[in-house]
């Protein structure tokens, strides 16, 4: 890989308040990666160098079609003083699905990795120490064809950004959600199931309808029939059936619209070695609804690489307003919640191989 260090990488003392600060995104790491992509060349060798502005002609596709997909996981620092990806594999591949649906190049497994493990030990002292803290890393590519035809772009930019990111869990407060009935997140055949920024630019109106009910977020139903829950903004959504040693963890089917996350991947597995049921099934809003009225339904969370875990409390939408579970996180939401860390941050066994070791 091509070096360019920052002369202006800040000082440790420095870099160290920032990551105190907590937050999420507000501060970005000394060092970004970038790699150009063309169809005449392929890809290039990527390149380390000082995090900051990029100059792009007015004319190029990205701005004007919207050619463009991206990635989010983590780096957490191990018990050792070590620090460890989690799943960076299931990233790249995904990543190379999103890009084959844009029409973006598919960037190779390898380079991927590379590219992550390059900024992780470069920047590792932004990486924070505590559990519940981590380095968000953020990959992300778009055409860089300059032109106004509309077609697949014969040039593409990868780029690769951090920031650290604080223990913003709050467990007193439950998310509360505003069911859309008026706008729709995916069909079958659209890009539901890639990472695209036009996913979430097509998102955000249904995010101020959500904000205008005094809701946190959005959740989305299916496009046909108008009934089954998908997801929620841009994270998974998982339900719990009973209570105790009995329970079902269930999570919505993946039916080609909804984004398969790697969190909710991860969680099919946790639940398990917790000694739950679980399903993978169609949840109707009904099935919610009455499922907290006659309390079959316990317990409800969203997940996603950022927040990890989040409880789901007030559920409103034109079919009614209830509340699952007593507004405090739910036993099994904060036992699944706290595996998941665990494993992530070396505390417990990694018995599914899911870290991956960078120093
Ligand atoms: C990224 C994302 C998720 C969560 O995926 P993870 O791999 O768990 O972070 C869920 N839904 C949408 C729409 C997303 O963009």
């Amino acid at each position: 890989m091509k070096t360019s260090l920052n002369p202006n990488a800040k000082d440790a003392a420095t870099r160290d308040a920032l990551v105190a600060e907590g937050g999420f995104g507000k501060y970005y790491t000394d060092h970004m990666v970038v790699c150009e992509w063309s169809e005449k060349d392929g890809w290039s060798e990527p390149e380390l160098k000082p995090y900051g502005p990029i100059s792009l002609d007015p004319a190029t596709a990205v701005f004007h079609y919207g050619q463009e997909i991206f990635e989010g996981m983590k780096a957490y620092r191990q018990p050792d003083g070590g620090i460890g990806l989690f799943r960076p594999q299931a990233n790249a591949q995904r990543f190379a699905r999103s890009a084959k649906r844009l029409a973006l190049p598919e960037m190779p497994e390898s380079l991927f990795l590379e590219t992550v493990e390059t900024l992780v030990r470069q920047d590792a002292g932004w990486v924070p120490n505590k559990v519940g803290e981590s380095l968000y890393i953020r990959p992300f590519m778009f055409a860089t064809e300059v032109g106004l035809g509309v077609r697949p772009s014969n040039k593409a930019l990868y780029m690769l950004i951090a920031t650290p990111a604080g223990a913003y869990f709050d467990p007193s407060k439950a998310v509360s959600v505003w069911i859309s009935t008026e706008y729709v997140r995916a069909a079958l055949g659209g890009t539901g199931e890639a990472k695209c920024g036009g996913n979430y630019a097509a998102s955000l109106i249904a995010q101020k309808a959500a904000a205008a009910q005094g809701c946190d977020q959005v959740v989305w139903i299916d496009a046909i029939e108008r009934k089954w829950i998908e997801e929620m903004g841009g994270m998974n959504l998982y339900f719990i059936k009973g209570s105790g040693a009995d329970a079902t963890v269930m999570t919505p089917k993946l039916t080609g619209t909804l984004l398969p996350g790697i969190t909710r991947d991860s969680i099919l597995s946790v639940a398990v070695d917790l000694g739950y049921k679980v399903e993978e099934t169609m949840i109707s809003v009904d099935d919610w609804r009455d499922g907290v009225a006659s309390g079959l339904i316990t317990e409800i969370f969203a997940c996603g690489t950022a927040a990890v875990v989040s409880p789901v409390g007030q559920a409103k939408s034109a079919m009614g307003t209830w509340i699952t579970g007593d507004g405090q996180p739910g036993k099994i939401t904060m036992q699944i919640r706290n595996a998941l860390l665990g494993i992530q941050h070396g505390e417990i066994a990694d018995t599914h191989k899911w870290m991956h070791a960078v120093i």
